[in-house]
């Protein structure tokens, strides 16, 4: 039987609880809205959670992504590379910084960032003289890069790598939670609503570098140290701090670390939830004409459900995307490759330049994946599906 829906069914929802409701009303009644306690206590469970000594919170990944180049020392004339199926947040961060940008393509099995293509990339590279300093693998729908060949080679070449695991809280990789920067330099969460967990806005660097983390906690308040250690002339007096560098106001507030403190402590639970979610899709799907997401490497987070819909049938992305938007399933695409964007146009950038991340691209279509979906609900929007493939 074919369930009706009357309620619009999101890609991707957080789950918000009265634990979650109580901590925030918490705060909200004591003497710190922002630049108190809590923030530290969010920053300490996150780097528990990872295994590794230092965080730092910020106003979300975006912010937290330009502050982890500062941090790196990206500069005018230098490249960062990243991939180029990821949110416009993930190579933005070079050119705030005065660098530039390139990309390198995706695995068409992964999704991710592909070792080859970046083995073949950097030796060109090189001969040119415009090796990167900075690599931005994204973890991709929840699911590790090959962190393992990536960092060999960007060693290779003395590249730093950043983690861009937006997607990934919650996830391992080799035996260690993502975010443990086994294989490299920092990593970055993101907390926006669609993520795994939230704190409305608000994003993390996790590190295991203490002059990283001393350089994050310095960008995020405009440059501003108290720390004696740190400072270039003597202390005036106790109301005495200096800036030290050009930083900015990327501060995450009191109200959202202790919505971060209780969302992370249900997030195995949520990743566990996404699992079985995926499981049921992978199964009710298996026999339509489209390509479920392949689990390869490590234990994904599962951010997202990114099918392919098959160029053999006689229907393209676009009509199959209306049929499920107009059932109100508000299914999405991730993503459109950045270089496709018209501002990166502007930088010279056209299609053919990845055509690994532009062939997925063409065929992808997001299901709704999130906490409280429930089976009846996948029910629906399988059905949805294979009747607008049936159709002629
Ligand atoms: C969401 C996202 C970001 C940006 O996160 P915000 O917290 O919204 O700034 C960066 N990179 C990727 C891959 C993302 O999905």
């Amino acid at each position: 039987m074919v369930v009706t829906n009357s309620q619009n069914i999101p890609y991707a929802r957080q789950s918000v609880d009265e634990e979650d409701i109580k901590a925030v009303l918490a705060v909200l009644r004591s003497d710190w809205l922002t630049q108190g306690p809590t923030i530290g206590a969010f920053e300490t469970a996150c780097a528990e959670y990872c295994g590794v000594p230092y965080a730092t919170a910020f106003s979300n990944a975006t912010s937290a992504l330009h502050v982890a180049c500062r941090a790196l020392g990206l500069g005018t004339g230098d490249w960062l590379w990243t991939s180029p199926n990821t949110f416009v947040a993930s190579s933005n961060c070079a050119l705030y910084c005065g660098a530039r940008v390139d990309f390198v393509d995706i695995d068409p099995n992964t999704y991710n960032m592909c070792p080859k293509a970046l083995a073949e990339k950097c030796e060109k590279a090189k001969k040119e003289n415009k090796l990167p300093k900075i690599l931005i693998p994204v973890h991709f729908a929840g699911q590790s890069c090959d962190m393992k060949a990536i960092k060999k080679i960007a060693d290779e070449y003395d590249i730093r790598v950043i983690e861009d695991a937006s997607h990934a809280i919650g996830g391992r990789y080799c035996e260690k939670p993502v975010g443990s920067c086994q294989y490299s330099d920092l990593t970055i969460f993101s907390f926006h609503p669609v993520k795994i967990i939230t704190t409305a806005e608000g994003g993390m660097i996790v590190t295991p570098s203490k002059e990283i983390k001393q350089k994050c906690d310095l960008f995020r308040s405009h440059g501003i140290t108290r720390d004696p250690n740190l400072m270039e002339q003597p202390s005036e007096g106790e109301w005495y701090y200096e800036q030290i560098d050009l930083g900015y106001n990327y501060r995450i507030t009191e109200l959202q670390a202790a919505l971060g403190i209780s969302q992370l402590s249900r997030v195995n639970e949520f990743v566990a939830k996404r699992h079985q979610l995926a499981k049921y899709y992978d199964e009710a799907l298996s026999n339509l004409p489209v390509i479920t997401p392949k689990r390869l490497q490590g234990y994904s987070a599962l951010h997202l459900y990114p099918i392919q819909v098959k160029l053999s049938t006689k229907h393209n992305r676009k009509t199959i995307f209306s049929a499920l938007r107009s059932e109100n399933i508000a299914v999405n695409v991730h993503y459109i490759p950045v270089h496709l964007q018209p501002y990166y146009q502007r930088m010279g950038f056209k299609r053919g330049d990845f055509p690994q991340a532009e062939a997925y691209y063409e065929q992808a279509i997001s299901l709704p994946l999130f906490y409280d979906l429930t089976f009846e609900q996948q029910d629906f929007v399988v059905d949805t599906l294979r009747q607008s493939l049936a159709q002629r």
